[in-house]
């Protein structure tokens, strides 16, 4: 099947977007992201988009520049988000800050950005009254996740899977879909290049997550079969760790985004550096 028909099977599989709403995509200057966008357009969905400009240094500077000319091509409003502008730091100075302090310094770089990241797109997707946020993540991304979850014997880490996110039910939290959820990584690549996207293909300089590099480079010897496999796997334990997972939404203390716990995870990051 191909990498189109994939996709609109994923949205009517799993009812991710409609017409009618407005979708946020998430663009990082990468593949993922840019072939995400490229698709809902062509489909005909309502779409703006942001970029979050993490100020890590040429390699920002070179995404920020991909983002405006995809979106530039694809005629799709982009809002840039200033991390140095609107949190006072870059990414890299507010990741070392955190993991400069006591009992912080094992917790990895994409673990600090990825709370900050989501937070970010939360708050501003609902500034700009969208309904859904549209992410990259693809099949890769997914098995990956799902197994480092399992061979960390966490297997309940993994209910925030999903091609939509489906055990948070609150008026302030917008929902997050992925409809490149099923596209093994190297369909997308190619998607890419075909189409000329105006993409980064370099690695973000600051993923160094050691774990997660072990289990891309086991996977990656597998066939995109295998990888479908897992999800299936996934799919059928699904309602089973739901059911342990899904507690209630507070809203947190500090900024009053929606939180499972009384400080969201992104305030407890930055409350310990100040
Ligand atoms: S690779 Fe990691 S550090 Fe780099 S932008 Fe992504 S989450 Fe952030
Ligand atoms: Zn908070």
């Amino acid at each position: 099947m191909n990498i189109e028909k994939k996709i609109l099977q994923t949205i009517k599989k799993y009812k991710l977007c409609n017409k009618k709403e407005k979708i946020l995509v998430a663009l990082s200057g990468g593949k993922d992201s840019a072939v995400t966008a490229y698709l809902l357009k062509k489909f005909g969905y309502n779409l703006e988009a942001i970029h979050i400009d993490l100020k890590i240094g040429k390699y920002s500077n070179d995404c920020l520049k991909a983002v405006k000319k995809l979106c530039k091509d694809l005629k799709i409003k982009l809002h840039v988000y200033d991390i140095k502008k609107e949190m006072g730091s870059s990414m890299c100075y507010l990741r070392s800050t955190i993991q400069s302090k006591p009992g912080r310094n094992k917790l990895k770089n994409c673990a600090i950005c990825g709370v900050i990241k989501k937070w970010i797109l939360n708050r501003e997707a609902r500034k700009l009254n969208a309904s859904k946020i549209a992410t990259g993540h693809n099949l890769d991304d997914e098995a990956q996740t799902f197994l480092m979850n399992i061979f960390k014997g966490s297997p309940k880490l993994s209910s925030n899977i999903g091609a939509i996110t489906r055990n948070i039910s609150d008026k302030k939290f917008i929902s997050r879909i992925k409809p490149l959820f099923y596209v093994p990584e190297n369909e997308i690549r190619d998607y890419a290049k075909i189409h000329k996207l105006p993409v980064i293909y370099e690695k973000c300089p600051c993923a160094l997550d050691s774990y997660r590099i072990q289990i891309r480079k086991f996977l990656e010897k597998m066939p995109n079969k295998t990888k479908q496999n897992i999800m299936k796997n996934f799919d059928a334990i699904y309602k089973k760790i739901k059911k342990v997972k899904n507690s209630k939404i507070k809203y947190c203390e500090i900024c009053g985004e929606p939180s499972r716990k009384q400080i969201c995870k992104k305030c407890e990051l930055m409350k310990i550096h100040k």
